[in-house]
């Protein structure tokens, strides 16, 4: 072997994977099993006590979501990470290691919709308060700091609208603030935009998306970057005090810069249950494989299909950040320069109606609730994944009535374009 550093198509394929020991298995083996047998009492002993690494229960691990999560882990160029059953579950483990009850957080407002419902409702029954900030004003993220703020969440392209988030100007204001900057980076996958070469402390995933890629598999992942210092303050008593789970360790001091990916394990994981399948976890390893290739396509597409809908007479305007007269261009080129991802909104001249009308006419677009499909997908967020906001808030996360969401798949552009053209002109 060389010393070369591999590239990222071929992490995508081999990062974390080597061939079964026993079998020879080439493809990683779906190790369907719920537990493992110790070697004898001492082995178990220092498992369970956190002195030795190894598998115990799948709820806290298992080897084929190992091989997951170190992929990722390279992908994103963090130190580890930890595969759970779904992005929403990736962000309930986050918080839990570092939100106690009365601490707050802050989050952008544009935001995935189903994020927005599960920090404003499950979260404050968990006593963790969120304080909304517009990504598109970096002043509002400092104004929003208060003692009790521990952490601060963004997505860097942010759903529905496709904008850019400037994530080195938000990490210095959680870097002044002391608190981790978290990035959920499902719309741009680490092949567009790896949040942790901007200052991301933490990065989360739904799998569920350009990750697993076709739309079969529920996952979740958690990348710690290995950049934060836990032990300032004693604001972060899960990772910096000593656990009473485990005979008084201090994650911090024993994990060092992967002891964030630790706690999300040994006391997110292992006590809320939220475990990943090892069948999913085959299915999204087999999906990163091609990432590289499907996101490059996705992205092709999207900018094909925003071109043409940005010069259709029905179309009022298009926002999609891979357009040259895009608010969020500069953004794009500076964060996403391979392609702007590919899901974006527009909105029709005929409102709402029009947007209902135009989803019921599509044939090649799915009309679903899902994103980063090989498959083009489309929705209309005002009547589904945003209708729980009252109007001014859907318009302030980009999903006013007269919006439509695509998120463009991998067939040939022509096809997309075409059955736009006839489900607009008809
Ligand atoms: C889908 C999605 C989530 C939630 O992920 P699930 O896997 O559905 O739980 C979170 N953030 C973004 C940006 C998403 O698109």
């Amino acid at each position: 072997m060389s010393d070369r550093l591999p590239g990222f198509s071929t992490l995508a394929v081999h990062a974390g994977a080597q061939p079964d020991p026993t079998t020879g298995a080439r493809a990683t083996p779906i190790y369907q099993t719920t537990s493992f047998v110790f070697n004898d009492a001492d082995h178990a002993a220092s498992l369970f006590g956190l002195q030795a690494f190894g598998n115990i229960y799948t709820r806290i691990g298992n080897p084929t979501n190992a091989v997951l999560e170190e992929r990722v882990a390279a992908l994103e160029g963090g130190t580890a990470a930890l595969a759970v059953a779904s992005g929403h579950a990736a962000q309930v483990v986050v918080l839990q290691q570092l939100l106690q009850p009365g601490d707050e957080f802050i989050a952008a407002r544009k935001l995935y919709g189903g994020s927005i419902n599960q920090f404003t409702h499950a979260f404050k029954s968990f006593g963790w308060n969120v304080v909304w900030a517009d990504p598109d004003d970096i002043a509002s993220f400092e104004r929003a700091v208060t003692p009790r703020t521990k952490a601060i969440f963004i997505e860097s392209i942010a759903n529905p609208a496709g904008s850019i988030t400037d994530i080195e100007a938000i990490s210095t204001v959680a870097r002044k603030a002391g608190v981790p900057l978290i990035v959920d980076n499902t719309l741009a996958s680490p092949y567009l935009i790896r949040p942790i070469d901007h200052g991301a402390d933490i990065v989360v995933h739904s799998l569920t998306k350009f990750l697993g890629g076709h739309g079969n598999s529920l996952g979740g992942i958690i990348v710690d970057a290995g950049t934060f210092d836990w032990s300032t303050g004693g604001k972060y008593p899960m990772l910096s005090e000593p656990r009473p789970e485990y005979h008084g360790i201090r994650l911090q001091e024993t994990f060092g810069n992967f002891a964030f990916a630790i706690a999300c394990r040994v006391l997110g994981l292992r006590d809320l249950g939220p475990a990943l399948s090892p069948f999913n976890a085959f299915m999204i390893l087999t999906g990163i494989e091609t990432l590289p290739l499907r996101m490059q396509k996705h992205c092709d597409n999207a900018k094909a299909v925003a071109e043409f809908l940005a010069g259709h007479p029905a179309v009022a305007s298009v926002s999609y950040a891979g357009l040259a007269n895009d608010k969020y261009n500069q953004l794009a080129r500076k964060y996403a320069p391979k392609g702007a991802g590919a899901v974006f909104t527009f909105s029709l001249k005929g409102g709402y109606d029009a947007g209902v009308n135009l989803v019921s006419k599509l044939q090649l677009f799915s009309h679903l609730a899902n994103v980063g499909d090989t498959r083009s997908l489309v929705i209309h967020p005002a009547s589904t994944t945003h209708s729980q906001l009252d109007d001014a808030a859907k318009i302030k996360s980009g999903a006013g009535p007269d919006v439509v969401r695509l998120s463009v798949g991998i067939e040939d552009k022509e096809d997309l374009i075409a059955d736009l053209e006839q489900a607009l002109g008809a």
